[in-house]
């Protein structure tokens, strides 16, 4: 990698920062822990890890992080969320608890524990055309599905009955599953090709 290594930070207020963290470290990438508004200015792109999408957005609030992120987000920086961080991605969600908000920056529908009780994980090998061979197999745990994609955003994969588990808008990535925890870079890579991208 020539030059300084891309500087991404994990928003660290709840969920599986240090998998992400690792993911980060192992492509060359700086990480960083973001908890307050200063440090995400420091940062080239960010990552909304898994975790429970309600407590990550009234920390958020309460941090004082909500707006910024949304600015940063509106401003371009690149953003990839799992699982709860794609439902923080969300322009919508469906089944929030009581007033529960996103950051927003894609236009999709996003519906919380969509899978249910009796099916709340499991796994499958995924086509993610983007991304070539070999499929990612992709973990869900207590995941949110797509239930709608606007015009601006953009399916990347789809389970075998059709239903959408990965999006993308702009400088945006989501998806429904945890590649942090099962060896899958290529999400990752993706957000630090983002990165560099913009910095040059
Ligand atoms: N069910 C969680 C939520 O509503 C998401 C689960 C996860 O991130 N693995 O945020």
């Amino acid at each position: 990698m020539a030059g300084k290594p891309p500087r991404v930070g994990v928003l660290a207020l709840q969920g599986d920062v240090r998998e992400h963290v690792n993911v980060l470290e192992s492509l060359g990438a700086e990480a960083v822990r973001i908890r307050r508004p200063d440090e995400l200015r420091t940062v080239d792109g960010l990552i909304i890890p898994g975790g429970e999408s309600s407590v990550i957005d009234k920390l958020a609030r309460s941090f004082g992080m909500a707006e910024p992120v949304r600015a940063a987000i509106a401003d371009g920086l690149p953003v990839y969320g799992t699982c709860a961080g794609l439902i923080m991605l969300a322009d919508s969600i469906a089944d929030g608890i009581e007033g529960q908000q996103s950051f927003g920056g894609l236009d999709v529908v996003v519906r919380r524990n969509a899978f249910g009780a009796q099916v709340e994980s499991f796994e499958t090998d995924l086509d993610v055309p983007e991304l070539g061979d070999p499929p990612v197999h992709a973990v869900f745990i207590r995941a949110p599905l797509v239930e709608s994609v606007g015009p601006a955003a953009r399916a990347l994969a789809s389970l075998a009955d059709g239903r959408v588990v990965a999006v993308a808008q702009g400088n945006v990535l989501g998806t429904a599953f945890h590649p942090e925890v099962t060896g899958e870079t290529r999400f990752h890579e993706r957000l630090l090709e983002m990165v560099r991208a913009r910095l040059n």
